[in-house]
Parts: structure tokens; C-alpha cells; sequence
């Protein structure tokens, strides 16, 4: 076990508050303090960042942020079984980490923030796809995150950074791209967690564009893909009939063949769509 810091270890943590894993809330723990400073140098230039942790559980991800020199950190844990042990990190750290008790799904954090902001998190699947939906989608770009270092089951980083032409490829790899850069920086089986998860897991790091790859109005071009992936197996000209009835020959205006099935068509293509629908 490492000695990034003075705290006990985390296994004496979760055992002195009895932070038995809890199926319902995702709880995996990365319990090695060497891997969650990793996890947080790949999070970018810490030092001079505010950090946004969402569901920090016993805190060994908080603490490797820490470590690593963030600004500051605020934290968002849904079970309040985990603040007695959060707090004494916050002790240990004095001014440099904040918690917040409660569904990261319904807090706005960013009353208490300055930028650079970066977030970070080790969440449960459906919520960590949910919130990478919401933070890749805001009414304005940039948005107000510099950078989002997420873990998720691996099948699920790969959708994020597929190319077209792969069975990977789709709604999310299209809209994490469209306005980011995005890469899997570290892959992790099933026995770095505490209780191990079914699959492998990876961290996915995307970094803000100044502005989206293509120019695209946002709304059309989410109402695009949302319908050809909604039939991948179709060809364009029947899945977006439902979007335009003369969908064939717009298609072959731009150069996108109407027999191509979504997986076939790349993210300029989308967005030279999008944009000729207005
Ligand atoms: N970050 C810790 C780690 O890496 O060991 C815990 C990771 S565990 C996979 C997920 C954490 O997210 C749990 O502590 C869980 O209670 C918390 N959580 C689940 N749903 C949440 C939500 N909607 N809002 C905030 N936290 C949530």
C-alpha cells in the first residue's frame, strides 16, 4: 500500500465506518492510492484547477487528487454513510476539499468553483453515462469544464472514442467527439475494485475543443444521429425519412451515399447534415 499521504489506509477506513459496498449505489472501491494518483495525473495540470469529484465513496480517488496538487476538490457522494471518513480527508487538507451530500444528478456545483474546472469520477455506469451525456451537451460551447476524466466499463469507453466502421461506433462516440478530444488513458480489470465489478473497466479523458470539430447546429444534428443509430442497421434514406421526406436526394446533394447505414458515415458528414437541415 503506498504512502501518498499521512491518512490510514483505506481498507482501515472503510472498516473503522463500516462502508460495506452497496450494490444499489455502484460501489466499487479502488482501494490502491498508487493507482488513484495515476488516475488523477491523468487528469491534466491539477494545481492549478478546481476539481469536481463526483462520487468520491471512501475518498481514495479524492485523496490521489489531492496528492496530486488540486486546487481545490469539492465532492458529491450520494451515500452519507461516506462523510465521516470524507471529513477527515477535508481535516487533513485544510481549505482544499469541499463535500457535498447528494445526487450529483441534481446538484449544480458551480457556485462554488473558478476556472480551469476539471472533473473526475469513478461512477456507477448508468449514472456516469447520463452525466457525460449532459456535460457533452450544454446549450453553450465551451462549456464550463476544461476537461472530464471518467471510468467506465470498458465496452462503454470504447463507444466513447470508436471510428466509424466499428460496431462501437455511435450516438456517443459521435457527440464526445463532435466537441472533444477524447482517449482511454489507462484500462483496469475486475480486481483493482473492491468488490471486483463482472467487467473490465477504463478511463476515458476528454478534453474540451474551443469550439465543436464541425460547425453543426447542436439540436438537428442530435435529432440526426439519435434517429440513424435508433435504426443502424437501415440506410440513411429510410431512418431519416422521419426527419425529412426528401431525405434521398439531400443526401446525395452532399455527397452522403442514401444506401450507407449510420455506422458507415463519419462525423463531418453528420454535421454537413445537420447544418443543410438548419
Ligand atoms: N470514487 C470512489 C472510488 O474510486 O473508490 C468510489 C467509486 S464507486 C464506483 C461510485 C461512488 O459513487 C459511490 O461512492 C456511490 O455512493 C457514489 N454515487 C452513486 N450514485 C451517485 C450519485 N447519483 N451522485 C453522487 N454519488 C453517487
Amino acid at each position: 500500500m503506498s504512502q501518498i499521504d499521512a491518512l490510514p489506509p483505506l481498507r482501515d477506513v472503510i472498516a473503522r465506518h463500516d462502508l460495506r459496498a452497496k450494490k444499489a449505489l455502484g460501489q466499487n472501491f479502488l482501494l490502491d492510492l498508487n493507482l488513484t494518483a495515476r488516475i488523477a495525473r491523468a487528469a491534466g495540470d491539477l494545481a492549478g484547477s478546481d476539481v469536481i469529484e463526483v462520487g468520491p465513496g471512501p475518498g481514495g480517488l479524492t485523496r490521489g487528487l489531492l496528492a496530486e496538487g488540486a486546487r481545490k476538490v469539492l465532492a458529491i457522494e450520494k451515500d452519507p454513510r461516506c462523510a465521516p471518513a470524507l471529513a477527515e480527508i477535508a481535516a487533513a487538507y485544510p481549505g482544499r476539499l469541499q463535500v457535498l451530500m447528494g445526487d450529483a444528478l441534481k446538484i449544480d456545483p458551480l457556485d462554488h468553483l473558478s476556472p480551469p474546472i476539471r472533473i473526475v469520477a469513478n461512477l456507477p455506469y448508468n449514472v456516469g453515462t447520463e452525466l457525460l451525456i449532459r456535460w457533452l451537451t450544454p446549450p453553450e460551447w465551451p462549456p464550463f469544464w476544461a476537461s472530464l476524466t471518467l471510468m467506465f466499463q470498458k465496452e462503454v469507453a470504447e463507444r466513447i472514442v470508436a471510428k466509424p466502421g466499428s460496431k462501437a461506433y455511435g450516438r456517443l462516440a459521435l457527440l464526445a467527439q463532435w466537441r472533444a478530444d477524447a482517449r482511454i488513458v489507462l484500462t483496469l480489470p475486475p480486481g483493482a475494485f473492491t468488490p471486483p465489478p463482472k467487467v473490465d473497466s477504463a478511463v476515458v479523458h476528454l478534453t474540451a475543443l474551443p469550439e465543436p470539430r464541425y460547425p453543426a447546429p447542436a439540436g438537428t444534428l442530435e435529432r440526426v444521429i439519435a434517429a440513424a443509430f435508433n435504426q443502424r442497421r437501415k440506410m440513411l434514406r429510410a431512418s431519416l425519412r422521419g426527419i425529412d421526406p426528401a431525405i434521398e436526394s439531400r443526401l446525395e446533394r452532399l455527397g452522403i451515399p442514401p444506401t450507407a447505414r449510420a455506422e458507415e458515415v463519419d462525423l463531418r458528414h453528420f454535421c454537413l447534415l445537420a447544418s443543410d437541415l438548419g
